[in-house]
């Protein structure tokens, strides 16, 4: 007899399968949630229940599920030419098309902006892997070969590679996995309202981060210090929108001491915040941008760096001297992905999707303090175009009301993000989502808090 057909999938799943960031204990007393096919923002199970997706996957399916127009291109892409490599100065078509795209994209939506090549790769990890060794070539090149170190924040999230994980300021993703990397450092969390201090004013606490970040570069040196790493929105963290001032001040520090900016859009790229980058909502002028989930909604896994004409000048300013530069992954330009991408941004024009979450974005922040505003363990409720917070506050310590919560909404219907930094629930949904969507997963939010509710006392 097949061995399938006296185990179950469940069973299957337990016995073979090492699952990313998931409880070992817990998968083997509950078995997996298994999926079997979404549509729009809708996900289905395998005992048949569907649930709205308040996350997007993991913040990045923002075109949303089934969508033929993806689906196309990939298969057609696929038939072409299923296969070519960039090394060597080879390419295909769509993959000279994406990186022209997306060059005019960020320039043409980031004023002062000044991106001259995309690196492509495959995911939000290698995309910050990548940021970091081209912050190495670049010092190297110009003779600072002592400015290696980077700085990040606490709370932070850039992935989860040896590298790309040591920039994350979480630290539960670092037990015994002996990270971070020595080179690296954590500043302050820009987020007022759990770090800020009594009676102090958002732009007081700004002021603060901002001094303590000038400590800590005269500390170590600022010929030391190659790199400055930030989320334009800390997403993983609990949607921690910058402070007042914050990326003004900020980036006037870094210029005057020469280190380079790297803005990680890996889920504030493509419309999450309301513009097509969080570069564009914050004013940021970054020297490398890493983006990967909305680049293709998570149709294919891809990344992409922008690099900007002071750093490329560099390497090709060196080009003849260094050779070959050595770096680069089998996937990196995969002609199939940026088929994809292509698609993707196809469909994020037409129907305006950048617009929508800014137009959608106060109708979901509105829908969420008027259904559990009031409830006495919700502390704060934020968010920019459409991406958005619940944080919890004032509860018995030992609970972990985000993670009671996450429990409820699933068996209501409706799938969100219990955080790791903090007690927060976050709400990422595809930007196609509807008014009505928003109102009737708010809803079934709401009626699980007051489920919840009882348990968190
Ligand atoms: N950077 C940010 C801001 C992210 O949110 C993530 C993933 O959630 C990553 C990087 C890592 O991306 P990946 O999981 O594709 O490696």
């Amino acid at each position: 007899m097949n061995e399938c057909t006296t185990r179950s999938l469940a069973q299957m799943d337990q016995e073979s399968h090492f699952h990313p960031v998931s409880s070992i204990s817990d998968l083997q007393k509950n078995g997996p949630a298994i999926y079997t096919s979404a549509n729009g923002v809708t996900v289905t199970r395998d005992n048949g229940e569907t649930l709205l997706d308040m996350g997007a996957g993991l913040w990045c399916v923002n075109v949303g599920y089934g969508r033929k127009e993806l689906v196309q291109a990939g298969a057609e892409a696929m038939q072409q030419l299923s296969f070519q490599h960039c090394f060597g100065g080879a390419a295909a078509e769509p993959t000279i098309r994406l990186a022209d795209r997306l060059l005019n994209l960020f320039r043409s939506t980031v004023p002062g902006s000044d991106m001259a090549r995309v690196f492509f790769g495959n995911s939000g990890s290698d995309a910050n892997d990548t940021a970091i060794k081209l912050m190495n070539y670049y010092h190297n090149l110009r003779g600072k070969t002592a400015k290696k170190k980077i700085i990040a924040r606490e709370g932070a999230y850039h992935g989860l590679t040896l590298a790309s994980g040591s920039l994350t300021g979480i630290k539960s993703y670092h037990t015994a996995f002996d990270m971070p990397l020595a080179n690296v450092l954590h500043t302050g969390c820009p987020h007022y309202f759990t770090f800020g201090k009594e009676g102090e004013s958002e732009v007081a606490f700004t002021d603060r981060l901002i001094a303590e970040l000038e400590e800590m570069i005269t500390r170590e040196g600022a010929d030391t210090i190659g790199a400055f790493i930030a989320e334009p929105v800390m997403g993983t963290g609990g949607v921690f929108l910058p402070p007042k001032g914050y990326f003004e001040k900020l980036q006037e520090v870094l210029k005057r001491h020469d280190i380079l900016l790297i803005a990680d859009e890996v889920i504030t790229g493509f419309g999450r915040t309301g513009n097509w980058f969080g570069s564009g909502t914050y004013g940021l002028r970054p020297d490398i941008v890493s983006l990967a989930k909305g680049l293709t909604s998570a149709y294919f896994p891809m990344s992409a760096s922008l690099i900007s004409r002071r750093m490329w000048d560099v390497f090709e300013g060196a080009s003849e001297k260094m050779g070959v530069m050595m770096h680069g992954f089998t996937y990196s330009g995969h002609p199939v992905g940026a088929a994809i991408a292509l698609a993707n941004l196809d469909v994020m024009e037409q129907e305006n999707l950048t617009e929508r979450a800014a137009l959608l974005g106060p109708v979901l922040l509105k829908a969420l303090r008027n259904r559990v505003g009031e409830n006495p363990f919700v502390g704060d409720i934020r968010g920019v175009g459409l991406m958005a917070a619940v944080e919890f506050s004032g509860f018995p310590k030992a609970s972990a009301p985000h993670k009671i919560v996450a429990k409820h909404a699933t068996a209501a219907g409706v799938l969100t993000r219990a955080l790791p930094y903090l007690p927060v629930t976050s709400f990422s949904p595809p930007l196609t989502i509807s008014e009505a969507e928003i109102i009737e997963a708010v809803d079934r939010y709401a009626r699980a808090l007051d489920a919840a509710t009882p348990e968190l006392e």
